[in-house]
């Protein structure tokens, strides 16, 4: 495209908060043809709430919480915040954590009052031989309601659940129904449960997930359908989904989110409004033909 037309198609692209970082990716973006989406933050909007608590026979639920809540306060994810958040609001104490350690994609540990306390999802649960069978329907019936639940255990003994549900933005659905019309392949990439994932793809009208995804494997899920012959742009908020966004042909960072992705990427969507992809692709269809 000649300058000229860049120019005209860049500020009418920022008119609608859609910034392209460079003339390049203005001229790119027309060719894409699938479209991966991470769930929070981006689909959904990334303020999830406390709204299960499930302990187990003899566990008192303040020592639970209090225990849970001291080794999330140590954590950055959003879903620790929220946990800090619905604790904290009961007025329950925290108390010091040694040795805490993040396992990224899996959950957090550390030791509470000489007990050593583990917490994230049942693989992590498993992996230190804790039995969670005895809430496995629950923590189903959970997931299908599009919740995120996170076990803990005390001591090697497993000592209850929490869930967490975050909202899907009001202009998803809308928006992904855009980009079908478009004739897109929208695919919605997660670290959570497969189950959660689908709970919130339905409520969006996205059919096809790419589930319990460990942030260092989501470069390679874009690089996999690069080797398919896609054109793929990623869609991300988070300092997980940056690898991601700058291995996409083209990446898209919401505003809202952090700093590495918007950093990273090739676009930012200053409104988080997921509109703002068709829009993306209409403007380089747009500035392309302007050219011809
Ligand atoms: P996402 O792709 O949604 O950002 P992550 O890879 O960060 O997901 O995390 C995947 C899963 O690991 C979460 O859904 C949660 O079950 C678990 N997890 C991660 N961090 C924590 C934490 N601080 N506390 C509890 N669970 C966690
Ligand atoms: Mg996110």
């Amino acid at each position: 495209a000649t300058p000229t037309s860049i120019m005209a198609g860049s500020g009418r692209a920022a008119e609608l908060g859609i910034l392209f970082k460079g003339g390049e990716h203005l001229e790119q973006t027309y060719q894409i043809d699938t479209i991966v989406i991470d769930k929070t933050g981006t689909i959904t909007n990334g303020k999830p709430e406390l709204t299960d608590v499930f302990v187990v026979e003899g566990m008192s639920e303040r020592l639970f919480l209090s225990f849970l809540g001291s080794i999330e306060r140590k954590s950055e994810h959003p879903l620790a915040q929220a946990i800090v958040q619905g604790i904290s609001k009961r007025r329950i104490e925290m108390r010091d954590v040694r040795e805490f350690e993040a396992i990224p994609g899996y959950g957090v540990k550390g030791i509470v009052n000489q007990k050593e306390v583990v917490v994230g999802t049942r693989k992590l649960i498993e992996q230190y031989n804790i039995d969670s069978f005895a809430v496995v329907s629950l923590m189903e019936r959970l997931e299908s309601e599009g919740k995120t639940v996170i076990l803990a255990s005390i001591d090697g003994q497993f000592a209850g659940l929490v869930a967490v549900a975050d909202t899907v933005k009001e202009s998803s659905k809308k928006a992904i129904e855009r980009l079908h019309k478009m004739k897109m392949d929208v695919i919605m990439m997660t670290g959570d449960n497969e189950r959660t994932a689908q709970a919130i793809a339905r409520q969006v009208g996205i059919t096809r997930i790419i589930a319990e995804v460990l942030p260092e494997e989501k470069t390679a899920q874009i690089k996999k359908l690069q080797g398919m012959g896609k054109k793929v742009a990623m869609v991300g908020d988070g300092i997980n989904d940056a690898p991601a966004l700058a291995v996409a042909n083209i990446g898209m960072a919401i505003g809202t989110g952090t700093d590495v992705a918007m950093e990273t990427a090739d676009i930012t969507l200053i409104r988080g409004d997921l509109n703002s992809i068709a829009d993306a692709i209409i403007m380089s269809h747009k500035t392309m033909r302007n050219i011809k």
